[in-house]
């Protein structure tokens, strides 16, 4: 009898230790990123909805209507990292003398759904590669588009968000120059507020300092729970 609950407790624990080091990356705890923020707090990861004002949210992975089709997030929230949400403040505040605003819809991402993402579309040129993770997961990236103000009626872009086709792609020539001016605009506030394009999704904008902040998979029920 003993011998087969050693053996089933030996199964239960190599199967939770391979589920979480299947691609071979560790993440950080929730215990460690508290530790992290109290040392530095700019590590802490920001409700975007609070911090920024106006900001307008459709967090399209709370809900089916993303490229896996499927609900990923239980909370429709958008999170960051301090000087990330503090670079989206600064943008949202410049647009604002334009009429204009920021929509997001994604900030961090729990390192769980980057996996899943990679499961449902196995091409890394859209989908952050498992074995490294995403800069989502760092709490160092957005996916955003520029909105009017008065009407909320979002700015017309090249694509759809998480288009899969080389019109989205930044570079890609634009003949319509209303079209051409607002991925323009779009892309020039963010970089003067310190972010850079993704080279194939002109909505994905990384933080340059993302590389100091570590891979995370934290839930956003748990982020909810420790404030
Ligand atoms: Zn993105």
């Amino acid at each position: 009898m003993m011998k087969f609950q050693i053996f089933f407790l030996a199964l239960l624990i190599s199967t939770t230790i391979s589920a979480q080091n299947k691609y071979g990356l560790r993440t950080t705890s929730l215990e460690e990123y508290l530790a992290s923020v109290k040392s530095n707090p700019e590590k802490e990861l920001v409700d975007l909805e609070k911090f920024v004002p106006g900001l307008v949210l459709d967090i399209r992975y709370a809900t089916a209507n993303n490229f896996t089709k499927e609900k990923i997030y239980n909370l429709a929230k958008a999170y960051a990292r301090l000087p990330v949400a503090e670079g989206l403040k600064g943008a949202q505040e410049e647009l604002k003398k334009e009429g204009l605003g920021i929509k997001i819809f994604d900030g961090y991402r729990p390192y769980k759904a980057t996996v899943r993402f990679y499961e449902v579309y196995k091409d890394t040129t859209y989908v952050a590669s498992p074995y490294r993770g995403s800069r989502h997961n760092r709490g160092c990236a957005l996916d955003i588009t520029l909105i009017d103000l008065k009407t909320g009626a979002e700015l017309k872009m090249p694509t759809e968000y998480d288009s899969f086709k080389k019109e989205a792609w930044p570079r890609t020539p634009v003949s319509d120059p209303v079209v051409r001016a607002n991925r323009a605009k779009l892309i020039a506030v963010m970089e003067k507020n310190g972010f850079r394009v993704n080279s194939s999704e002109w909505w994905h904008f990384d933080f340059k300092g993302w590389k100091n902040y570590e891979v995370l998979d934290i839930d956003f029920e748990e982020l909810e729970s420790i404030k």
